[in-house]
């Protein structure tokens, strides 16, 4: 039984496997837009792969916070 693919929104290619989800790291976004935007009542659900959040974070303005993470599970 195969699982469902995850696909990057931006480039289209295939980031894994549903079920194997946990060994793929990519940026996962799931939004629900309330009542003061004009998307009340809509959820968004975006997959990034690494390479576009590289991509889209060389554009910021403000680069994001990085931070060390130090409690590795
Ligand atoms: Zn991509």
């Amino acid at each position: 039984m195969q699982g469902k693919m995850i696909y990057c929104n931006k480039c289209g290619r295939p980031i894994c496997i549903e079920e194997y989800i946990e060994k793929a790291d990519y940026l996962k976004i799931e939004k629900n837009w309330g009542y003061f935007s004009n998307k009340d009542g809509t959820c968004v659900k975006i997959n990034i792969c690494e390479e576009c959040y590289d991509e889209i974070v060389q554009g910021f303005q403000i680069p994001p916070v990085v931070e060390e993470n130090t409690e590795l599970l």
